[in-house]
């Protein structure tokens, strides 16, 4: 069973990567797909997002990179998938993936919602929370990838 994980990975966490991990445990093929959205103004490329999650799940065969435009469900259909995973951090997130999922849900029956909770020292954690901190120049080599660590201080010490 093929599985997507959709996001803006703007960047990716150490939270985003503990549920891929454990959604490789579960499916056969997962794919992080990075959403293109044109109304969010992100601070990395679509292209800098993509090699950032390559190198974070290199170790991981079963898992593949990739980005979209559009709707989520017909991306889904294309992949031929039948899952999509979304993280639960705290009450705060449920509101607004119920009503993803359920709208989802009337535009593609066939395809199932599967959430994932969060690790609980991740679950304070959003690439927000990382923008932030690295803006201010405090470390967060313990929240990212070293990679998108280095991207981050490059990015605020140009910027
Ligand atoms: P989006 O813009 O689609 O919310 P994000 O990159 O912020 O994209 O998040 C993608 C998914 O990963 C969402 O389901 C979100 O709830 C989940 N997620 C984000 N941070 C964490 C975390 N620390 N632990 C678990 N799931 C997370």
């Amino acid at each position: 069973m093929i599985a997507i994980y959709p996001g803006s990975f703007d960047p990716i966490t150490f939270g985003h990567l503990d549920v891929i991990a454990r959604a490789a445990q579960m499916f056969a093929r997962v794919i992080v797909a990075v959403a293109i959205n044109h109304q969010k103004q992100p601070l990395f490329t679509v292209e800098q997002r993509i090699a950032q999650i390559q190198a974070a799940v290199a170790h991981l065969a079963n898992v593949e990179v990739d980005s979209f435009t559009g709707l989520t469900v017909s991306y889904t259909r294309q992949k031929q998938a039948k899952v999509l995973i979304r993280g639960l951090r705290a009450v705060s997130d449920f509101e607004l993936e119920l009503q993803m999922a359920h709208t989802n849900k009337t535009l593609a029956e066939e395809i199932e919602t599967i959430f994932l909770t969060t690790a609980k020292e991740y679950s304070f954690l959003s690439s927000s929370v990382v923008k932030e901190i690295a803006r201010y120049g405090a470390p967060c080599e313990h929240l990212v990838p070293s990679g998108v660590a280095i991207a981050l201080r490059d990015y605020f010490h140009r910027n």
